[in-house]
Formats: C-alpha cells, structure tokens, sequence
C-alpha cells in the first residue's frame, strides 16, 4: 500500500543535503570537542561554526547558544533554570506565567513546581488560540520571574503575539531584570522569522527534528547577561560544556545537522511559506465540501501555514486514516498514546465530541497538491462510511 505523511509538526525527514553535512562526523572528525589534541580540535572548530551560523540565523551572539539533548531538554533549561536561579537570590516563592496551550514539555515543567511552592498562572487563550494579553498585563507582579508563551501552537498552528508580549514584559520590568521571556519557537521556525532581537525574548527554544535536522538536538538561546548575571542555572551539570549552561559531550554531528538545516530553512522559507500556504487554504475549502459539519480549530489566518486541525462527523478518524495508508495525528506525538482529549482543544473551548473528532494535519517540504487530492478522497471515503 502506498503511505503518505502528513505528520511534519511531530517530526520531518532529514535533508538529505543535512545528512551529507553530517557525513564526517561521525567516524572521520570524531574528537571529543573538549579535548586539546588535533582531534578535539577538529570537532570544536566544527561546532563553533555550526554555532556562529544558527546565531547569525537567529541574531545573537553564539556564546548565548546552549545545544541541548531535545526541544524537550531546552525548555525546562529555560524554565527550571530561572525558577533555581531565583531562589538562590532569595526569591522564594515566584511567579511564573504560561499560556494554557503550552507544550507538554513547558507545563510538564510547571507542574512539580507547583507542588514546590512555585505560583503557576496559565494564561487563557481565545477561541483563535491567541493568548489573553489583558489578562497577561493584569498577572504581572513584582513576585513574577519569568514568562514563557510559545511563538506558533504544535496542535492548532496559531501564531501568539510574541513581540505585543516582550513589549508588555518590559514596560512592566522597566529597568530590573524580571520578569524575563521565553517563548518556545519550534514550531515556528520553519515559516516565522525569529530574530530574538526583533521578538524582544531572553530565552529561545529551537529543535532540530523538526526542522529537517537529526533527532536528538535542540538549543535555547539565553541572552548573556541571563549568564553573566546568574539569573539561570544549569539542569545537567557535569562538564563546563555549553558555556557552563549543559554538561555533557557535545552531540557534534547532531550540532553540524542542526546547523545546515537552519541554514537551509532560511533560504527556501519564503518560496515554501507561500506553496504551503496555498495548500492549506486549498485543503480547508475542499474538506468542508465533503461535510457541512467539517471546521477548522483555531484561527484560519493567523497561522502557520503547514497546519490544519480540524473536526469532522466522524469517530476513530485517525485509525481509518492510517488503515488507508495517510498518517495523521490527534494532536503532538508526546502525548497521542495517552488518549486524552486535547488541552489545546479544551482551551479553545472546543466541545468534548469535536475535540474527540479532531484530527491534525501537517504538510512539510514533500507534501504535493496530488498527495493532499489522494488525502481528500481518502477522508471523504472514510467520513462517508
Ligand atoms: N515544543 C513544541 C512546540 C513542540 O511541538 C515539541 C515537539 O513536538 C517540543 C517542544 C518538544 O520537542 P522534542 O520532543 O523534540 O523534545
């Protein structure tokens, strides 16, 4: 049977101009980056590289890039760092503020904090996805360390107003270091520019897989003065690696993956932003053809371009799907074997029944206009069953 992808936002297929970058990392330059010899060398010349690209990418200096082990890994750096940090300055019950359709891996976060004395608001978002700025300006207090609100949602697309909240942040710090920002950019950075400067951020979570890079490396870019100043500490401590923000041994061929990949999402994210585009709206319009009662979750244009949520009059959608060879999902990868209903789609205020008859579409740089007709047909012949 022929199988068709149509699960970008949980992961992509390596470029293969990304697996040839790699290609000699992995028996040829194999020092151990922290060694002095000529082979350590080799492989910290290498890093440092693939460092200054994804700073020049993401305008930051490349000391204030941390490679992590995933995106995963790279937000509860973010958010477990600062929240220790804070503490050893004698703060001790902060604050921190998250919207309510973070990923996992930010609310996995809170959660234990929680329990630890920690004060979690999760800020409510719009039927469109949009986080709740009012309510983000009425939260914040002199106990609030951080904020933390993610660029473009894994399950709905929608893109948050990162800037409107750095501006909101810093009008409130004024001078002082708190509250800091953090947004979790890995499902943007594929279609969004992300200038930390022009966002206005601290902290910055990118990941790899998901951007046509290797699995199992991802970054968070910390501001140095977040550094210097010791307003975040390290999770994983071993080594100095990382400027002593991750100890471990550089993953150097995952970093030189990392690297190219970025490299090259910049070059094609115009071109490939405005055929996916197309796609989308092409996708949406027909599927609502095939069934009145077929629409779209969260917001139709501020979006990013490769995601499609959508409930149709249907149960098991999924599974039908997968039977006929196209592969989807109900929402991010981490949770899909946890069949719970969306926090996303509850956020949205969606019903319980629309939720449960939701499923999630992404396109990635394979997906064709023959591959999205095959998906449609094969929707339609499992709705209509
Ligand atoms: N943040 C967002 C928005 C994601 O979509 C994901 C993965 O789906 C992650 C974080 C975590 O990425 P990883 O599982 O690679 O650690």
């Amino acid at each position: 049977m022929e199988r068709h992808y149509f699960d970008y936002a949980a992961s992509t297929p390596v470029d293969k101009r990304v697996e040839k970058a790699m290609r000699p990392y992995w028996s040829k330059t194999f020092g151990n980056p922290g060694s002095l010899h000529s082979f350590g060398q080799d492989a910290s010349g290498a890093v440092f590289k693939a460092r200054e690209k994804i700073a020049e990418l993401i305008n930051c200096h490349y000391e204030e890039i941390v490679f992590t082990g995933s995106a995963t890994e790279a937000n509860n750096l973010a958010l477990c760092g600062i929240v220790k940090a804070a503490r050893k300055r004698g703060i001790n019950m902060p604050k921190i503020i998250v919207s309510d359709i973070e990923h996992k891996s930010v609310l996995g976060s809170c959660c234990p904090m929680e329990y630890e004395g920690v004060e979690v608001v999760y800020l409510p978002v719009f039927k469109s996805g949009v986080v709740d700025l009012k309510r983000l300006e009425k939260e914040l207090d002199n106990r609030t360390i951080l904020v933390s609100i993610m660029y473009a949602n894994n399950e709905i697309g929608t893109i948050e107003p990162v800037e409107e909240v750095s501006e909101i942040v810093r009008k409130y710090r004024k001078n002082n270091f708190y509250p800091l920002i953090h947004t979790d950019a890995v499902q943007a950075f594929n279609y969004l520019d992300c200038d930390v400067k022009r966002l206005g951020v601290d902290l910055m979570t990118l990941s790899s897989q998901k951007i046509y890079g290797p699995k199992g490396i991802g970054l968070l870019y910390i501001k140095d003065k977040l550094i210097k100043e010791n307003l975040i500490f390290p999770i994983i401590k071993g080594g100095e690696q990382e400027n002593k923000m991750r100890g471990g041994t550089e993953n150097v061929p995952g970093i030189i993956g990392f690297a190219k990949a970025a490299e090259l999402v910049y070059k094609d994210r115009e071109i490939e932003v405005k055929r996916l585009k197309k796609l989308q709206n092409y996708f949406i319009s027909q599927a609502k053809n095939i069934s009145q009662e077929a629409g779209l979750n969260g917001d139709s244009k501020n979006r990013i371009p490769n995601n499609i949520n959508m409930h149709f009059p249907a149960e098991d959608l999924l599974i039908k799907l997968d039977l006929e060879g196209f592969a989807t999902s109900t929402g991010s990868a981490c949770s899909a074997r946890a069949y719970k209903a969306s926090h996303v789609l509850k956020a949205i205020k969606l019903s319980k029944e629309k939720a449960e008859r939701s499923i999630r579409i992404t396109m990635g740089k394979p997906t064709t206009k023959k591959e999205i007709d095959k998906l449609l047909k094969a929707l339609k012949k499992v709705i209509k069953k």
